[in-house]
């Protein structure tokens, strides 16, 4: 058996080499590191794939989440609500623009933001929503453009973790993750679904002022040469990795395909296992199924009831299984953002699953014998 990794980065360079290798050595070959063509082909690639009218490249998920906020012209003071089960990077850029983050409760099935939790934390002073679409499914995002549209919010979708994901609406229509709030962030993070070989990341958005907007922020404010107008950073994604994620983005489809299908194995060997909940899809057609686009795993997380989960992962770990906790810590009892204003009884649902979650190893390379040594290495440590 192959030696089973939590990604596998290496498997999937080999599969694309060919055309990854000559891609970059053509924009060394024109030095054209910093805004060369490749930045340009991959922007318009990735805004045709997902159906949006503008996607601005920049340096990473954090930036783009940063840049979004810094884009929508929230003010230090603004209250913004997000998921207290995530990871740190929404909080930190919305507690690094003297925002006020609220933190709120998730659900038990899908681990995303509590539309009850967010209706609940609405106060005069609240400007915006970031739902995160955890793990690779979207957050109920009708019902939070409704509560957006009714209280005048915006919503900025941290979709660092669904890139290729789609949505569906009651009314049977689809659109893909990142493109249904007023402006979205993703990563493009080595190890996440559409990553680089380095840092990088991208706002989307289909307003066309905003968008202006936020290409003259992740360029120090110019819109003009040497004219800098409003307070900008420096955020850019480099021909380099350009180069990587569009040679990747043809495959992204296919590569989130064999998540599903090694998903859809996990849940097949846990069925009927007593103590372990497999993850659920929440939204379209409510299975992991050949055809569908409605959770793509970034992480196959799943919870384990009545089960010592740290002992588990060190058992899996002495048997070569690497595993991951997200999140072991719920946002509002890290030191950094405690806060008096919160109380334990509106995390309960956190709070329960800090303790059971566990992400199993989930990449494009996944085959048939690991993922049976990895589910049957667990069901025998549960039934003891
Ligand atoms: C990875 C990630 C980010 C940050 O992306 P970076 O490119 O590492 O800065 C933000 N939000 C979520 C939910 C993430 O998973």
């Amino acid at each position: 058996m192959k030696k089973i990794q939590m990604v596998d980065l290496k498997g999937q360079y080999n599969d694309i080499k060919n055309v990854v290798n000559p891609s970059i050595q053509e924009v060394i070959e024109n030095t054209s590191f910093i805004n060369g063509p490749k930045v340009h082909e991959f922007q318009k690639n990735l805004e045709e794939y997902l159906g949006v009218k503008h996607v601005i490249p920049c340096a990473n998920g954090t930036d783009a989440l940063q840049i979004a906020m810094m884009g929508l012209g929230l003010k230090p003071g603004d209250e913004v609500i997000t998921a207290d089960f995530t990871f740190a990077a929404t909080v930190e850029v919305i507690a690094l623009l003297q925002l006020t983050p609220v933190l709120v409760d998730v659900n038990e099935d899908d681990f995303n933001i509590n539309i009850e939790a967010i209706k609940r934390a609405i106060t005069p002073k609240t400007k915006a929503i970031v739902p995160v679409h955890l793990f690779g499914q979207c957050a109920n995002m009708e019902s939070i453009m409704e509560i957006a549209k009714e209280h005048n919010l915006f919503v900025i979708e941290d979709n660092a973790q669904a890139i290729g994901a789609s949505y569906t609406f009651k009314n049977g229509s689809k659109s893909k993750a990142g493109t249904i709030g007023h402006v979205a962030s993703t990563s493009f993070f080595p190890s996440k679904n559409l990553g680089c070989y380095g840092d990088g990341g991208a706002i989307f958005t289909n307003n066309d002022d905003l968008a202006h907007t936020i290409r003259g922020i992740v360029n120090h404010g110019m819109y003009e040469r040497y004219h800098h107008d409003v307070v900008g950073v420096n955020s850019r994604l480099d021909s380099i990795q350009a180069a990587v994620l569009d040679a990747k983005l043809p495959h992204l489809d296919t590569y989130n395909k064999s998540r599903q299908g090694a998903a859809k194995k996990y849940n097949k060997a846990f069925e009927g296992v007593e103590n372990v909940m497999t993850p659920k899809v929440s939204n379209g057609c409510l299975e992991v199924c050949d055809t569908c686009d409605c959770h793509v795993f970034h992480q196959y997380t799943l919870r384990i009831k009545d089960v010592d989960r740290d002992a588990l992962v060190k058992h899996l770990n002495t048997h070569n299984i690497p595993c991951g906790v997200y999140y072991p810590i719920p946002l509002h009892n890290q030191k950094a953002y405690k806060g008096d204003r919160y109380n334990e009884d509106d995390f309960k649902v956190t709070n329960q699953l800090v303790k059971e979650v566990i992400s199993l190893p989930m990449h494009t390379e996944l085959d048939d014998e690991q993922i049976e040594y990895i589910t049957s290495t667990i069901i025998k440590f549960i039934n003891g």
